[in-house]
């Protein structure tokens, strides 16, 4: 059975087709400048050539069809034919409090997804688009949606609930979702795997360009870091993550911000890049930090610090942890912010093997001896888990 993932983003479209029999990708590749003029970049992986050209894309439908003819050419294609695509799979951002799990796109659903703009304004018309071309090009060929917030849908409501007047959560479902939804369901399904217990207690660390803790027992959500928005949680790259309330109204009346430029800053200009006025990639700052950049290194220290301070909270959310796994490009890369976060925990009973600690992107058992609590490297995969649950529902 093949998949087909799609990640459509306002002027991108990220696709890669599985082979789902043995989850091997097919081929994978990116749309990119949509609606402006368009560039394919397709990576067959069965040994034929790579393509990257310029093709005209005034919308997601021409997209789309650049894919597909590339999919199925004799010269860069996998498959022979359209009717090899058994189903599509689309990555949605927002499900808002009606989809606790993926499920087939029809009408109603569309119309749902569409009733949750207003809570993933950037990213929602996006996803939609993705999914009306599809349709368009592909009709008949069943469509998947998995929704990002889905994964926090088991959340209580004392902890999803803000402390703020409770009609906007009646009225307007103003309430904690979470993000990376995706990621956190499939390294902490792998994680139970890996321990070996169906019913384990797991952290889960996503630390990449956005960042997000989440909190599981048995692989269902009982806390996140992210909120109504990406914006909460713990600094990111450049994201603000929590911040006193107060400050907006200071900074708003000092610099004469209107509330859609102090989001913009906190969304774009806060995070470890608002700190180090370096950058907001990590490795930029490790470099930076090691020429004696002080900025870039509080930037480090602020971003492991918080980080830390999650992770402590959600042991403590959890009574206890069995695993704890770090994920997405820093997670899974950076051995010396692995080491900082963890650095200290040993009371808890978390330690790690700094020799072991040295992998980088590679699933990896990086538990201390003397830890109680199993520490992995475990690689993210959401595409995979988009064709899994893709598969699960049309598979006949
Ligand atoms: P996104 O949220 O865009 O998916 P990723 O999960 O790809 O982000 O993570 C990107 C981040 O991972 C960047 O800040 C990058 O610097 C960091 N990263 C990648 N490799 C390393 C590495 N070897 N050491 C430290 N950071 C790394």
């Amino acid at each position: 059975m093949n998949i087909l993932v799609i990640n459509a983003g306002s002027s991108s479209l990220k696709y890669q087709l599985f082979d789902m029999d043995n989850e091997t990708v097919l081929a994978k590749g990116i749309c990119e400048r949509i609606g402006i003029d368009g560039h394919l970049s397709h990576k067959p992986a069965n040994g034929k050539p790579n393509y990257e050209a310029d093709i005209a894309m005034p919308t997601h439908n021409e997209a789309i069809q650049a894919v597909l003819e590339k999919l199925v050419s004799d010269e860069y294609g996998v498959v022979k034919s359209m009717s090899e695509i058994d189903a599509v799979g689309h990555r949605v951002l927002h499900g808002g409090a009606k989809f606790t799990e993926s499920c087939i796109v029809n009408d109603e659903v569309e119309q749902a997804i569409e009733d949750c703009i207003p809570l993933g304004p950037l990213h929602n018309p996006a996803n939609l688009m993705g999914i009306r071309a599809c349709k368009e090009v592909m009709p008949g060929t069943p469509q998947v949606a998995v929704f990002d917030t889905s994964f926090g849908m088991t959340m209580e409501p004392k902890v999803y609930i803000y402390a703020m007047p409770y009609e906007y959560y009646e009225k307007h479902d103003i309430r904690k979702y979470g993000f990376h939804g995706t990621s956190h369901r499939f390294v902490s399904q792998r994680m139970l795997e890996l321990l070996g217990k169906p019913d384990a207690k797991v952290i889960v660390c996503h630390l990449g360009n956005g960042s997000s803790l989440s909190a599981s027992v048995g692989g269902k959500c009982v806390d996140t870091s992210m909120g109504l928005t990406p914006l909460a949680g713990f600094p990111m790259g450049t994201r603000s993550g929590d911040v006193d309330a107060g400050v907006l109204e200071y900074v708003m009346e000092h610099y004469g911000y209107d509330i859609h430029e102090m989001l913009t800053i906190l969304n774009k200009k806060s995070g470890v890049l608002g700190i180090s006025g370096v950058s907001s990639d990590f490795r930029d700052l490790d470099n930076a930090a090691a020429e004696g950049n002080e900025r870039a290194q509080l930037a480090l220290d602020k971003f492991a610090y918080e980080v830390k301070k999650f992770l402590g909270s959600y042991v403590a959310a959890l009574g206890g942890v069995d695993g704890i796994a770090f994920t997405a490009g820093v997670g899974e890369n950076s051995p010396e912010m692995r080491e900082n976060i963890v650095k200290g925990l040993d009371y808890m009973g978390i330690e790690i093997d700094s020799e072991k600690n040295k992998v980088r992107g590679k699933e990896t058992d990086i538990t201390g001896t003397n830890s109680k609590v199993k520490v992995f490297i475990v690689p993210t995969n959401e595409e995979l888990m988009i064709a899994r649950d893709t598969k699960e529902l049309t598979a006949k």
